[in-house]
């Protein structure tokens, strides 16, 4: 949808200033104050954050680079990163008292928005009995049972804490069912920390532009072929050249961790067949897209079943867990069904467990990602939109609640694509979003999320402030 600014921006439902603190609890409560509110240039300035620049020196000095995740660090955008003191549905509120619309939603989890009143009161209750057993727990089998109704190539699933013990597992998994150690994963995706993965990786890898990380074992590494995204071709070659050797491949079905990329359609049916042909398993990483794109994530939404896919993030409503899971007969190989081992002390705890729960039975209600496709098509439209208006030149896309944009004409198809964006306009972008009220991901190569607390009047604020920044960059 093309959003109609005007020269002197856009009126909005925020009245009283930048850190608007209010929002319209209806739909036709925020078109009343859409007329009564000012325009986001009318609004006086008042942005400071002391108290988190103070935060974050100390911090510096307790943890490396003062943060426990790197991207967070805000490297690649420069300035110093925000220190946040409390959520709410599409809200950040940092310690300073500024508040943001946010575009990150803790890098996915908080689809359902932030500190959703039904999951805390579910937690609330589940807490009084107890936060972690080391013992089965019945919450276990209801999530599981959510996870394999929904996820068309999930027949059993294996809960661990995070998206990169997932991807871990998998690989193990792969390998022992098929015997064959080498894999193929792609420049630019993000697959967690572990050893194997940390080749051509994105996300903070790509970020920091750093090179394959020091104390990673050659040999950890020496069995990870890599081939371009959306690049088929490169992927037969491999094959090709090891012949009877390659186990598996993994892939984000849609990247988020070099910015935003959609697979081209003749991608992603090519891998489902050329794995097939060759005794290969396929493996989607739906860490990112699973219950986003759709319930049933982007395999539903491509119509394309894999072997194996890992899952985390939403499935854990905002607590740690991650998930990897598949055909039954590959899945019987882990332990103790199987002799592949992986074990872990809090997987499938009772806290983490009903967050999901919660958060699945919010995601399942009819219309969610309807609902989700039309706010991140008028935001990606409109961010464009100011984009073509102020001069610059960019590209972009969506599917449901993911979006991403680059500084480059584009199309982008791959990591090098990618590469191309200007960088350095977007940490400038990033930071007078962040001044105008907008909490977008701290770098180029990340996607952005949208969620169910998301509204029109959030989306319209964030183009009008986009259109401001970009006409001054
Ligand atoms: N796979 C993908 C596709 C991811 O996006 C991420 C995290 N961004 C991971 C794996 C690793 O997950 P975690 O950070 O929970 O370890």
């Amino acid at each position: 949808m093309a959003v109609t600014l005007t020269g002197s921006g856009i009126a909005l439902g925020f009245s009283c200033s930048p850190k608007f603190s209010k929002r319209p609890s209806s739909s036709s409560s925020n078109r009343r104050c859409v007329k009564m509110s000012v325009s986001v240039e009318e609004k006086t300035k008042n942005f400071t954050l002391q108290k988190s620049e103070e935060a974050f020196n100390a911090a510096k000095n307790l943890m490396p680079g003062g943060v426990n995740s790197p991207v967070r660090a805000f490297k690649s955008v420069g300035g110093q990163p925000v220190v946040m003191d409390s959520a709410k549905g599409s809200r950040l509120r940092d310690i300073d008292g500024n508040e943001y619309v946010d575009y990150v939603g803790s890098w996915g989890p908080a689809i359902i928005g932030h500190a959703d009143d039904k999951v805390l009161a579910a937690l609330a209750e589940t807490m009084k009995k107890g936060t972690s057993f080391g013992a089965p727990c019945l919450l276990e089998n209801v999530l599981a049972e959510m996870v394999i109704s929904a996820v068309p190539s999930i027949e059993m699933v294996r809960f661990v804490n995070s998206g990169t013990e997932a991807c871990m597992g998998v690989l193990r998994l792969a390998r022992a069912f098929t015997g064959k150690e080498k894999f193929i994963k792609f420049e630019g995706c993000y697959h967690g920390h572990a050893n194997s993965f940390l080749v051509k990786a994105g996300s903070g890898v790509a970020t920091l532009g750093l090179p394959d990380s020091p104390g990673v074992p050659k040999s950890a590494t020496s069995d990870t072929l890599t081939a371009p995204y959306n690049d088929i071709a490169a992927v037969e070659k491999l094959f090709e050249a090891n012949k009877g050797e390659i186990g598996a491949i993994i892939l984000e079905p849609v990247v988020g961790n070099s910015g935003f990329i959609t697979p081209k359609p003749e991608f992603i049916n090519g891998l489902r067949q050329i794995s097939k042909e060759n005794g290969a398993l396929l493996i989607f990483d739906e860490v990112m897209t699973g219950f986003r794109l759709a319930y049933g994530g982007a395999q539903e939404y491509f119509g394309i079943t894999p072997d194996l896919t890992t899952l985390g993030k939403i499935i854990g409503g905002g607590l740690p867990v991650g998930a990897y899971g598949g055909r039954r007969d590959i899945m019987e190989m882990v332990a103790p069904a199987g002799p592949m081992y992986q074990a872990g002390t809090l997987s499938g705890n009772p806290l983490a467990m009903t967050a999901g729960i919660h958060t699945l039975k919010r995601l399942s209600q009819p219309g969610t990602y309807e609902y989700l496709d039309k706010i991140t098509k008028e935001l990606t439209n409109g961010i464009l939109e100011a984009g073509k208006k102020t001069g610059h030149a960019m590209c972009g896309g969506y599917i449901s609640g993911m979006f991403g944009f680059f500084f480059t004409e584009g199309p982008v198809y791959d990591f090098s694509d990618a590469k191309m964006s200007d960088t350095e306009k977007f940490g400038k972008f990033f930071r007078g979003m962040l001044e105008e009220g907008v909490y977008l991901a701290p770098s180029q190569f990340e996607a952005g999320f949208t969620s169910l607390a998301h509204t029109s009047e959030d989306i319209q604020f964030t183009i009008a402030a986009a259109e401001k920044v970009l006409s001054q960059i």
